[in-house]
């Protein structure tokens, strides 16, 4: 284990006194791109990203000022940030309630073109993904194939200069909206199940292509079943060798650090915890006090643990099971923080849910707290569920990674 943090985190990860002109400049920007609508959009989001006009409009202006992709090399793109630049960044933005990007393209498939994506493929999807033209979801869950991966069946078959797909994918998030798909199918039977798989790109427009909603837990549309009949797919949109697609799948996660619950995320839901539990005022429960109090003081040492992260291109704890802890502590930290929020807004709520009425679309306040409560039981499934996590971390300790 690495016990060595990169970066003084004593300078204040999370105190407002340094890097003034930096935040000055950022909160400077904002105020004037981020308009009342779009901050509305970014407050009542309830999954992973905020309602996808908002999130266009919000890509558009951020490219436009060249801040879409801080994490990218600055020769592709990036801002060329230091780490706690990009990670005041994403407070500020945070605190202002900026929609949260559909960042598939952004955070996972542009890092891998990148690194591994040909010529022809980086100067065709790369522009595309930094301008917000591209929205990319991914097909990498089926019905059969979930934490266990490796089960994957969807079928690609080589004719030619193409692949033809059979099957379906499931859970795929923003695949009704999005014009691209980074997928994992199975082009051979190796003697292991993670050989044999193949990573390819795909166009959501292609002939034989079908996407069938499936609402979530709040009544949400998020994410989606994709059924494959027949879908011819170049051999030149594969990225990575043929049958090796489990390797590519593998750098992807980790380029997208795997962790979609970031403590930026969390603190707006604390922020609103904390106005309703201030709307309450001394009728509030001093376990509800200690027990805010108690979660502030956790998402202060997840962010110092994020900022490292950020500082040293990877988790401050061991390589294998950095990524996992931060997930881990991340979504479990937010199911948290909603679930409380919950208890304030609608005391005894969390035992009798189904009377509340979620699917209603009176935006009460009541209804949007419990929205959000059920929308983020899922960040502990989402992105590997916390028991594949455990499982990660677990083995590590044990020495079986
Ligand atoms: C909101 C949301 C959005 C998603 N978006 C996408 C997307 O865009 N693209 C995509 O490809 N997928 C997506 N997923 C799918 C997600 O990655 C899977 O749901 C997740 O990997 C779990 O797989 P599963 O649903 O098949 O559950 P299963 O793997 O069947 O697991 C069921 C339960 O058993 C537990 N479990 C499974 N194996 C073990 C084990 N070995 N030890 C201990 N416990 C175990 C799990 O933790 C879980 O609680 C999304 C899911 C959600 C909820």
């Amino acid at each position: 284990m690495d016990g060595s943090l990169p970066i003084d985190l004593r300078s204040s990860a999370t105190g407002d006194a340094d890097d003034g002109a930096f935040v000055a400049e950022v909160r400077a920007f904002l105020a004037k791109a981020l308009t009342l609508d779009l901050r509305e959009a970014g407050r009542l989001a309830l999954g992973t990203h905020a309602d996808i006009e908002a999130c266009k409009i919000w890509h558009r202006r951020l490219h436009r000022r060249g801040w879409i992709a801080p994490a990218w090399p600055a020769a592709w793109g990036g801002t060329g940030w230091s780490p706690r630049q990009r990670f005041l960044f994403d407070r500020e933005c945070a605190r202002n309630d900026a929609p949260i990007l559909f960042a598939g393209g952004l955070r996972s498939l542009g890092p891998l073109l990148i690194e591994m994506g040909t010529p022809e493929q980086r100067a065709c999807y790369i522009p595309a993904i930094l301008s917000g033209e591209d929205l990319w979801c991914q097909g990498f869950s089926e019905p059969g194939a979930g934490s266990d991966l490796a089960a994957i069946s969807t079928r690609a078959v080589r004719d030619g200069d193409d692949y033809v797909i059979n099957g379906s994918k499931i859970w795929t998030t923003g695949a009704h909206f999005a014009n691209r798909m980074f997928a994992i199918v199975r082009t051979a039977e190796g003697e292991k199940r993670q050989q044999g798989l193949t990573f390819l790109l795909i166009d959501m427009d292609s002939p034989g292509l079908t996407v069938a909603p499936i609402p979530g837990l709040a009544g949400e549309h998020e994410f989606n079943q994709v059924y494959f009949d027949d879908v011819r797919v170049p051999v030149a949109n594969r990225i990575g060798s043929e049958n090796d697609g489990w390797s590519v799948a593998k750098r992807l996660m980790q380029l997208a650090r795997s962790n979609n619950t970031p403590a930026a995320l969390v603190r707006r839901v604390l922020r609103r915890t904390v106005e309703a539990a201030a709307r309450v005022g001394d009728d509030l429960e001093p376990g509800i006090t200690r027990r805010l109090a108690g979660l502030r003081i956790e998402l202060e040492a997840f962010e110092g643990l994020e900022l490292a992260a950020l500082a040293a291109g990877r988790p401050p704890i061991a390589d294998a099971t950095g990524p996992s802890m931060l997930k881990l502590i991340g979504s479990e930290l937010h199911q948290r923080v909603a679930e409380l929020a919950l208890e304030i807004a609608a005391p005894g709520a969390v035992g009798a849910l189904g009377a509340l009425g979620v699917a209603d679309t009176d935006h009460d306040d009541r209804t949007r707290v419990l929205a959000k409560h059920l929308a983020v039981r899922a960040a502990t499934i989402y992105s590997g569920s916390s028991e594949a996590q455990r499982n990660v971390i677990a083995r590590a300790i044990l020495g079986r990674a």
